[in-house]
Parts: C-alpha cells; sequence; structure tokens
C-alpha cells in the first residue's frame, strides 16, 4: 500500500492510494495539471488511474473531476445525492463512469474494502472512508463539523488516520471573515476545530494507529505552529502525527 496525500487545505484535497494494483484518488478538488504532474512525479499518467473516491460536492474536493469525463477507465465514487449535486453543478460531470453506493455497505474495488460513512456537513449527503487491505484501514475524514459516535468508531479502527483539523477559534474570530461564514464553520455541519482534533487525538491508542496525518487546514484562520504548540498536550500519540501545511505541498509518502 503506498499512500501520499497530494495537497490538503479548505482551497483544495487530493490524495493518491495504490494498494493491491489498484491506482486511486481521493477526492479531486486540486487543478488537473497538478494531479498529472504529481502522477507523472510517479511515472504514471491520469490513464493510470482506476477510480477516484469522492467525498461531497464543494469545490475543493471535486474540481478536477469534469477533466476526467473522456478518461477510458477512470470509475468516479460517490453516494447518490452527492454524485446528483456534482453532475447539477458541472453538467459535464454526467459523462464520468460513476459508481452509486450507498454510505454504510461496505464494498470491493480490486481488492480493497472500501466503506463509505456518513458526516455531519453542509452538503447533500457527505461522507468519510474507510479503505482495509489485508487487515489494515486507511481512514480518511474531513470537513465534519462534530466528532459523531460513528467518526469517533472509525477513527479508532484507522492504521492511518486522516483527520480534519481546520481552524484554530481564536483565529477564525479574529478573521476578516463575513459573520454568516464564522457561523458556518463553528456549526456542527461546518468543520472541526484545532481543540477538537486534539480531543479526538488524545483517546487514540498509540499501539493501533501508526500514522495519523492532519489535513484540510485553514490558510487564513489556523496556522502549524498554533497546532503544534497543542500537541504538546496529545501525550504519545504525538509522534505519529504529520501536520500537513495547508499550502500546495505533499505529504511525506507512505508505503504500509
Ligand atoms: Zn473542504
Ligand atoms: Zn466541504
Amino acid at each position: 500500500m503506498f499512500f501520499q496525500i497530494i495537497e490538503t487545505s479548505s482551497a483544495g484535497n487530493c490524495a493518491y492510494l495504490e494498494c493491491g494494483g489498484a491506482r486511486v484518488l481521493i477526492d479531486a478538488g486540486v487543478g488537473i495539471r497538478k494531479i498529472e504532474s504529481y502522477m507523472r512525479s510517479l511515472s504514471l499518467s491520469l490513464d493510470d488511474l482506476d477510480g477516484i473516491f469522492v467525498t461531497h460536492e464543494h469545490s475543493d474536493h471535486c474540481k478536477a473531476l469534469k477533466s476526467f469525463k473522456n478518461a477510458r477507465q477512470v470509475k468516479v465514487f460517490a453516494n447518490r445525492l452527492t454524485a446528483e449535486s456534482i453532475q447539477y453543478l458541472e453538467p459535464d460531470t454526467k459523462k464520468l463512469k460513476w459508481q452509486v453506493f450507498e454510505n454504510g455497505s461496505p464494498f470491493d474495488f480490486c481488492g480493497i474494502k472500501v466503506t463509505a460513512f456518513s458526516i455531519p456537513h453542509d452538503t447533500s449527503d457527505a461522507v468519510g472512508y474507510k479503505f482495509g487491505f489485508e487487515g489494515r484501514n486507511l481512514v480518511w475524514m474531513t470537513d465534519l463539523g462534530k466528532l459523531t459516535h460513528l467518526a469517533r468508531d472509525m477513527a479508532r479502527q484507522a492504521h492511518i488516520l486522516v483527520l480534519e483539523s481546520n481552524y484554530c477559534p481564536k483565529m477564525l474570530e479574529n478573521s476578516n471573515r463575513p459573520y454568516s461564514l464564522k457561523q458556518r464553520i463553528k456549526s456542527p455541519h461546518g468543520h472541526l476545530s484545532n481543540l477538537d482534533a486534539l480531543e479526538l487525538l488524545k483517546s487514540l491508542d498509540p499501539s493501533v494507529v501508526e500514522k495519523i496525518y492532519l489535513a484540510h487546514i485553514s490558510k487564513e484562520c489556523n496556522s502549524v505552529s498554533r497546532i503544534s504548540e497543542l500537541l504538546c498536550d496529545a501525550g504519545g500519540i504525538c509522534s505519529h502525527i504529520e501536520i500537513v501545511p495547508p499550502f500546495s505541498v505533499c505529504s511525506t509518502p507512505l508505503e504500509f
């Protein structure tokens, strides 16, 4: 299994996972050229992708999807409401090879056991994902307004966890963002704060989770140094954590 986040922030999200011969993206919320140049860096092309797993219809998660409309083999996975929303917002995406799933019903894709689970976010039907392969799980969980029992349960099953740590409450409050947007971000259907993420991290077992990426960090309302300060409080899990900066940078690659 090979995994790397190509980019993650409030401005764009996309990750690459290679597993059991399948090459997939998790979200496609960056420019297609960026995805293309990333694939080239692995000596691959866009045609080598087998699937794209979409979490929800916000553009920072699906802006490159339309560029796959003529792709020969890329299947695009989403639940029905998300697929319909994306097709409504961007009619060109009707030509994609959609594979519609139901939340909570695991399915197999090229040997990967995929489970999409509901998360609370202000879109039609946002999901996180658990990708299981040879007894190990990668769990992707960004864009959720609060930590539900289901989200906590999924995090506990993760050997590799991608977790949102979107905003610092003080920086959000002091930002120039309109009042309505601040309320949206803080709402139970918005995003996780650093404190929310920290609370979850402290509840995880360091002997189970091997690597945690803190992701979907806001450029304006958060900072890597602010998160680092908080992590001093995270205990034994701290050495497993990588903060992915909210700029156009990849995470460190992971082979497992
Ligand atoms: Zn997002
Ligand atoms: Zn979103």
